[in-house]
């Protein structure tokens, strides 16, 4: 197969495994920059230029998009769906999980476990807003942060007012969530490819950090999780519709609630703390599911 990898960074450890887990099995793959791509929006012609020359046509493309170029990349992608390129996640599905407050609704909509979580746009209703997530503590969220920046625990309403009216100030959008306190600044990541939690980890905050992110100094182990925590994570990629994701949980006192899916989820803690080869287990679903125009939505 001749695979595209959409990716600004070849050299991250993700997508230097992903090569050579395609190479190993006799694929090619070729990382495109996705800012330098061009498209040529022409009548039933779906183009893709690279540095001025036309890309050839692939069988399947591996979408790296960073979390900064959403809105370029998806249309990258999209132009890659049109062309009949099966993407290893759609651009819609992408789409959906990179909007925090969409993808709640999706899976608050399918049934799946949540933290209590509420939005407005007024500041003024702050107190309402906390009050509907169960009063402080609170978890604040902009709506579109990453790696756990842009999310703040709030003690008292005193703080959690001022870090509302802060954010609100400033323009953006945020979530207020019940505070998980029982997770102990531990949650869970399911790895999931084609409907199958293929690897789960256990990623622990620093000391004195409620956020967990490996990129906030958490550390990551192996664990086996629980059946209901199994079918949350299944559930909760299908609802997004992802063929491959992480989906983000923390074990509360009502059972395994999602707090986010990751449509690109990093592969150097999931492979270090479980030694299993999932760059190996992508490219195997890629090359089993791939067939020419079978994209579900085809970037509509
Ligand atoms: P990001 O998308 O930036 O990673 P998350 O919503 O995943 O943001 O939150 C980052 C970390 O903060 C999580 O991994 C978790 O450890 C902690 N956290 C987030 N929401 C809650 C919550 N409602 N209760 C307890 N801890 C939370
Ligand atoms: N780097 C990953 C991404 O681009 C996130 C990894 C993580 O949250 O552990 O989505």
């Amino acid at each position: 197969m001749k695979i595209a990898m959409l990716t600004r960074n070849p050299r991250l450890f993700s997508h230097r495994r992903l090569q050579e887990a395609a190479e190993e099995r006799g694929h090619e793959l070729e990382m495109i920059n996705t800012l330098r791509c061009s498209m040529n929006i022409a009548s039933r012609r779906p183009e893709i230029y690279y540095d001025g020359s036309k890309l050839p046509k692939y069988d399947a493309v591996i979408p790296r998009i960073g979390a900064s170029i959403t809105f370029y990349g998806l249309a990258v992608l999209r132009q890659f769906e049109m062309q009949g390129t099966y993407p290893l996640n759609e651009s819609v599905a992408i789409g959906r999980s990179r909007d925090k407050l969409r993808s709640m609704q999706l899976l608050a909509r399918d049934g799946i476990g949540l933290p209590v979580t509420t939005f407005a746009h007024d500041p003024k209703k702050a107190e309402e807003v906390m009050s509907l997530a169960g009063g402080t503590p609170v978890v604040i969220k902009l709506l579109e942060g990453t790696q756990g920046i842009g999310v703040v625990l709030a003690d008292t309403a005193r703080s959690a007012k001022s870090v509302i009216e802060a954010f609100r100030g400033a323009g953006v959008n945020i979530l207020v969530q019940e505070f998980i306190k029982e997770a102990g600044g531990t949650d869970i990541r399911a790895f999931v490819i084609g409907g199958k939690v293929v690897a789960a980890m256990k990623r622990t905050g620093a000391e004195g950090e409620f956020r967990s992110n490996l990129h906030r100094g958490g550390s990551a182990q192996a664990i086996k999780i629980t059946p209901e925590e199994r079918s949350t994570a299944v559930r909760a990629a299908k609802s997004m519709g992802l063929n491959v994701c992480g989906v983000d949980m923390l074990r509360s006192n009502h059972g395994p609630v999602v707090m986010e899916v990751n449509s690109s989820p990093g592969l150097e803690g999931v492979e270090k703390a479980t030694g299993k080869d999932i760059a190996g287990m992508i490219i195997d679903f890629i090359a089993k599911n791939a067939r020419d125009g079978a994209t579900k939505t085809k970037g509509k």
